[in-house]
């Protein structure tokens, strides 16, 4: 069978996409690996209807939905390859099953490589966090610590004391300048630059113990991970990338396709920073986009 639309990932920007295809009465082929960005986090926060809900039945409730057009087929698996076809794409599964279909939308999402501090991954998504929009309400004012990976901590860290006291941990990770010390030190954040040996979870939130064998408490911290696109399809089809302070993502043009025509790409593969409502809103983008390129460009 030739699907109309093969979407690669099934989590909130490739369901959304998948959503309008399958509203347009098209076939629509979905194939997940099942393992979502946040699946860390017990809550999800800042989607309009859903907030405060654990995000896996975020996932659940819209693939619920999804599943009820008949046009829609799911598969659980793991795309391993994708070739462009002369008029139509092939991919392969890690089990070696073949599918085909005239358009591809990538929404696989991202991969977060955590800055190399012990105990960071075991408190990712529980009390290590990425984004304060997300995840600073609930620590309710408390100290906050932002532990540098990069330049980009700078723009966390001045943000950050509108969730609590904010100390910025450099690390080594950047050397904040004479204008960055004093934005920082005119919003309030206090700046160590002492190296951090360690994390670990205590009452209060979070220990950060400092290599000196110090420590300091806090309701939590926020770091930038490095992020890249999951897997290589994007590289295997030949989508043009670009960088961003925090990492990799594929160009899209306004209608979300990609450098390669009949790709399209959304969520968080296909942005410098993403959330749970953005990739939805990037998924009715690209699925829309996805249907009329097929209606307008059949050939
Ligand atoms: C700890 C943490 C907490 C977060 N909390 C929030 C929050 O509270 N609110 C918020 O708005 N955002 C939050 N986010 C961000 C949010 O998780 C992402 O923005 C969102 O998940 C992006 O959705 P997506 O559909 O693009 O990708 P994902 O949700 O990451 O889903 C990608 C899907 O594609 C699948 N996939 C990848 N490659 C393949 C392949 N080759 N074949 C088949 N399937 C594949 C994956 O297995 C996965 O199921 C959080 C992120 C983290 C790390």
């Amino acid at each position: 069978m030739l699907f109309d639309a093969m979407v690669v990932g099934g989590s909130y920007a490739g369901i959304s996409a998948a959503l309008f295809l399958a509203r347009a009465r098209r076939q629509v082929l979905v194939i997940d690996a099942g393992v979502r960005r946040n699946r860390f986090a017990s809550h999800a926060h800042g989607l309009l209807g859903h907030d405060g809900r654990p995000p896996g039945d975020i996932a659940a409730s819209g693939r619920a939905d999804l599943m009820a057009y008949p046009t829609v087929t799911w598969v659980d698996g793991k795309v391993a390859k994708a070739h462009v076809l002369d008029d139509a794409f092939e991919v392969q599964l890690e089990s070696g099953a073949l599918y085909t279909g005239r358009r591809v939308v990538l929404a696989g999402g991202v991969t977060d490589t955590l800055p190399a501090v012990e105990g960071i991954e075991a408190l990712w998504g529980q009390g290590v966090y990425h984004c304060p929009y997300c995840h600073g309400y609930e620590l309710e004012g408390g100290d906050v610590a932002v532990l540098a990976a990069g330049p980009a901590a700078f723009h966390v860290a001045m943000m950050l004391p509108d969730w609590g006291r904010t100390t910025l941990y450099t690390n080594g990770m950047f050397q904040p300048d004479a204008e960055h010390t004093a934005q920082l030190t005119a919003r309030g954040v206090r700046i160590d630059s002492r190296d951090v040996r360690s994390l670990s979870r205590d009452d209060k939130g979070v220990r950060i113990t400092l290599a000196s064998g110090e420590s300091q408490s806090v309701a939590g911290v926020f770091t930038q991970p490095a992020t890249a696109p999951a897997g290589d399809l994007v590289t295997q089809l030949g989508c043009a990338l670009e960088d961003s302070p925090i990492g990799r993502f594929v160009t899209t043009g306004p209608t979300k396709e990609t450098t390669v025509p009949g790709v399209f790409a959304c969520g968080d593969i296909a942005r410098a920073a993403g959330s749970v409502p953005l990739a939805i809103g990037d998924g009715v983008m690209a699925g829309t986009a996805t249907h009329q390129s097929i209606v307008f460009r059949p050939h």
